[in-house]
């Protein structure tokens, strides 16, 4: 009789979620923001409606450039395709029920500390600019 056991089925109701893991990297997020706020600055500036517009479209979807990276495998992908995401050791910890010892936070708490860096940084840079006026 051999030592090897085969690990037990993994309930399929269980989600995934919580065995990947997946760090949030927005970093093409803000630059397309701060991007979209410089642009947004120069129509006003030059009265053009159409570059309004397009500068105003361009902020608001930067939000959907937000990037995940898979601390498992290396892969980059959008955010918003990360449930799509299932690797080899991520499926491998999911059927045999054990996490890793080191996770990362959660998806959301990771959103919701990169928008208050984010937020926090807006605010220094306004008051920056602000005084150097
Ligand atoms: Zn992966």
């Amino acid at each position: 009789m051999s030592g090897w056991r085969r690990p037990p089925p993994s309930d399929p109701a269980e989600p995934i979620d919580t065995y990947r893991r997946l760090v949030a990297n927005p970093l093409l997020a803000v630059a397309t923001a701060v991007l979209a706020v410089l642009s947004l600055r120069l129509s006003l500036r030059w009265d053009n409606l159409y570059a309004f517009l397009a500068s105003l479209g361009l902020l608001v979807g930067s939000f959907l450039l937000i990037q995940f990276h898979c601390l498992d495998c290396g892969a980059t992908g959008w955010l918003l395709n990360r449930s799509r995401h299932r690797c080899p050791p991520a499926v491998t910890r999911w059927r045999s029920g054990r996490m890793d010892r080191w996770r990362p936070p959660a998806m959301s708490t990771q959103l919701a500390i990169w928008m208050q860096v984010v937020a926090a940084l807006g605010a220094l840079g306004l008051i920056l600019f602000v005084l150097s006026r």
